[in-house]
């Protein structure tokens, strides 16, 4: 009995042991990635798709190994989106100031720094700052055959102010 159950013991340490080679040797084929902040260029939002001032830096591309990309998007008072659809969803991570988001059909909410939102793939919505507030947000989407949005009809002032 002592004996099978040191055996077995063993067996999962060398499980384990073996588990952390695999693991070591994955690594050694994949290397960290750093995409410098100076590298990051940052853009004044299309007049086609936004409203107001808005500057979007992209923080990162996708590629193979990592299928969603990562932007930061800066909304002064007042400015928004365009209402538009993201083919595979989009996560939003409110970094500063208090913003409004709206799905079509839906009332519009009101975000803070901190909050977290989930747009689902196919829902039509946008988002962007209050009239008195800014917003920034983080937005990271994953692409769907290459696209990431699909752009519609701007927010207009009936609407943003409903
Ligand atoms: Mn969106």
């Amino acid at each position: 009995m002592r004996l099978a159950g040191f055996l077995g013991a063993f067996g999962i340490a060398l499980a384990l042991q073996q588990g952390v080679a695999q693991a070591a040797d994955d690594r050694v084929a994949v290397h960290q990635v750093i995409n410098p902040v100076q590298a990051q260029k940052t853009v004044k939002g299309s007049a086609d798709f936004f409203t107001g001032d808005v500057w979007v830096t992209m923080n990162f591309l996708g590629d193979k190994a990592v299928d969603y990309s990562a932007g930061t998007v800066t909304f002064a008072p007042g400015a928004r989106s365009a209402w538009h659809i993201h083919p595979k969803g989009q996560l939003l991570l409110v970094t500063a100031g208090t913003g409004w988001t709206q799905e079509e059909g839906g009332a519009v909410q009101e975000v803070h720094a901190g909050d977290v939102i989930w747009c689902p793939p196919g829902v039509k919505h946008w988002h962007g700052a209050t009239p008195t507030t800014s917003m920034t947000h983080i937005s990271i989407t994953s692409a769907y055959e290459g696209k990431v949005v699909e752009w519609l009809e701007k927010v207009s002032e009936a609407q943003y102010h409903r």
